[in-house]
């Protein structure tokens, strides 16, 4: 079958592909060397992904007798592609803010279109969870700030709230003026946090029960410890209020200029 669809030649692209990516890890490792638990977590990270993409390639490739069974190897291929992708993309951003080589790109920001937009982004998700999102957002917000960066924040901690939310349950996101500041909110009622991981889930990897967040197919911990940075390089703040089973809030506050 692969022959016939002309995957033949595919397979030794796999390997080089798999080749290119460890040595890749060997430059992320180098370049995080000072965290020796770090890497170990990074390497694991990507390195089972690989693992499931090249068994699912020589699946493909040698055993898959149907079109069907063909693209469902193909599905599974692309979701671990994107979730490395995912990771690979958040790593470079830790590794260039702890040199601090990220660039700010600071530009006029409409962030009330801008939530609008993650929020209408992240309506699948929440279907999915039969989670409702409520939103009221003050409209024109406008702030000078980088937009992919504060889009980034908008999506991890809506998507967390989604999440980590509660079936049938709600999110809530605010976002209004104090001041010469934005205020955002983003509540849940799902699982909450306790009061002993909450200055904990600041850090890189740190997951609170990292069997339930694989289930979940989130990420690996390393979204708020992308939310505070970017934060903290606009100049802003950023809290947590959370109960175990009654839910969390996290508010931040970002000056305007
Ligand atoms: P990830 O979601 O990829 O695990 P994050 O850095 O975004 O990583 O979050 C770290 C941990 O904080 C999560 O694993 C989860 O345990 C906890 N967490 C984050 N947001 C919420 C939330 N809204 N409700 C409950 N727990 C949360």
């Amino acid at each position: 079958l692969s022959r016939r669809i002309n995957l033949g030649k595919g397979k030794d692209e796999i390997y080089t592909l798999a080749n290119t990516f460890d040595r890749m890890f060997d430059r992320l490792e180098n370049s995080f060397e000072t965290e020796k638990q770090f890497t170990s977590d990074v390497s694991h990270e990507l390195r089972t992904p690989i693992a499931v993409i090249i068994s699912q390639c020589e699946y493909a490739l040698e055993s898959a007798e149907s079109e069907q069974e063909l693209l469902g190897a193909l599905k599974v291929i692309m979701g671990q592609s994107q979730k490395m992708s995912r990771l690979i993309a958040q790593l470079l951003f830790l590794s260039r803010s702890d040199r601090k080589t990220q660039p700010l790109t600071i530009e006029e920001v409409n962030m009330s279109a801008l939530t609008e937009v993650v929020i209408e982004e992240q309506k699948i998700l929440a279907d999915k969870n039969n989670i409702t999102i409520h939103q009221e957002i003050e409209p024109d917000l406008i702030l000078q700030a980088d937009e992919t960066m504060i889009m980034s924040m908008l999506i991890n901690l809506i998507t967390n709230a989604i999440k980590y939310g509660k079936q049938d349950g709600y999110v809530f996101v605010q976002l209004r003026e104090t001041g010469n500041q934005i205020e955002g909110v983003i509540r849940d009622n799902g699982i909450g946090i306790s009061e002993s991981d909450q200055s904990k889930i600041w850090t890189r990897f740190y997951q609170v029960d990292t069997a339930r967040t694989s289930e979940k197919e989130g990420g690996i911990g390393l979204g708020l410890a992308m939310v505070k940075w970017i934060i903290e390089s606009h100049k802003g703040t950023i809290s947590l209020e959370s109960a175990l089973a009654k839910g969390s809030t996290f508010t931040f506050s970002l000056p305007k200029k």
